[in-house]
C-alpha cells in the first residue's frame, strides 16, 4: 500500500539518469524519495542471472585490486546513508579500493554503458568521504566497469559545478514540492510505478501527427 515515508529518502540511482539528462520525468524520482510500499509493475527482469554475472565481475575486479596492493572493501562494506537537510542518500559501492593515499571508488555494469554510470560513481565519489572510514582524506576517483572496457574518472572531475548539480538535485527531489511529471513511452515502460499512483502513465506507443508544411 502506498503510504507516506517520514522523511525523504533517496537511493543514489534514483537520480543519475535525471543528472545525466538520460531522464526527465523528475516526478518518479520524487515519488520514490516521498513514498513507499507501493505497488510495483512486475518485470521480466532475470535477477538471478543479473546477480550471477555482476558478483562475478566484482570478485575478478576485487582480485586485480588486492594484487595490484590495494585494499578493497566489497558492497555492503561500501553501504552509505548521509542524513542532510532536505533529504537522506542511501547508496551502496560494488568496491572501494584504497592504496598509499589513492582510492576508488567503482562500480560493474553488466549491461549496456549508459552516461548515468559516471554519474552514479560521481555521486559515491561525493558521499564516501563523508561516510566511509577508508575514504577519509585520500584522493578518491572513480571507475565504471563494463564486461569488456572500463571507464576511468579522475578525482578531477567532480568540479564545484557538478557537486552543486548534484546537490541541487538531492535538494529537489527531497524536497516538498512536487518535481513535474514526463510521461513518454521510453521512460514509462521502464518505470516501476504503476497507473494507480501515476495517472499519467503512458502504456502504448501513440502516433505522431504527421503535419504537412511548405516550409522546405
Ligand atoms: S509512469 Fe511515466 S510519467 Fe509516471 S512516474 Fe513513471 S516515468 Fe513518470
Amino acid at each position: 500500500m502506498t503510504e507516506p515515508r517520514s522523511s525523504s529518502y533517496i537511493w543514489v540511482t534514483w537520480i543519475t539518469g535525471l543528472l545525466a539528462a538520460d531522464k526527465h520525468c523528475e516526478w518518479a524520482a520524487w515519488f520514490r524519495a516521498h513514498y513507499q510500499g507501493y505497488a510495483k509493475v512486475p518485470s521480466d527482469f532475470d535477477l538471478a542471472a543479473w546477480k550471477a554475472a555482476h558478483g562475478d565481475m566484482v570478485r575478478k575486479r576485487a582480485e586485480e585490486l588486492r594484487a595490484a596492493g590495494y585494499g578493497v572493501y566489497v558492497e555492503d562494506q561500501n553501504k552509505f546513508s548521509l542524513k542532510g537537510r532536505a533529504a537522506t542518500l542511501g547508496g551502496v559501492a560494488d568496491l572501494v579500493a584504497v592504496r598509499e593515499g589513492d582510492g576508488l571508488v567503482i562500480d560493474c555494469k553488466s549491461g549496456q554503458r549508459r552516461d548515468s554510470d559516471a554519474f552514479q560513481v560521481l555521486t559515491y565519489m561525493l558521499a564516501l568521504p563523508l561516510t566511509h572510514q577508508a575514504c577519509r582524506g585520500v584522493r578518491l576517483g572513480g571507475e565504471v566497469q563494463y564486461r569488456d572496457s572500463r571507464l576511468a574518472i579522475a578525482p578531477e572531475k567532480l568540479t564545484g559545478e557538478l557537486k552543486g548539480l548534484i546537490l541541487r538535485t538531492i535538494e529537489s527531489v527531497g524536497g516538498e514540492a512536487p518535481l513535474p511529471r514526463v510521461p513518454s513511452l521510453s521512460e514509462c515502460r521502464f518505470c516501476d510505478i504503476t497507473a494507480a499512483d501515476c495517472p499519467e502513465r503512458i502504456e502504448e506507443a501513440q502516433r505522431v501527427e504527421v503535419v504537412e508544411t511548405d516550409l522546405f
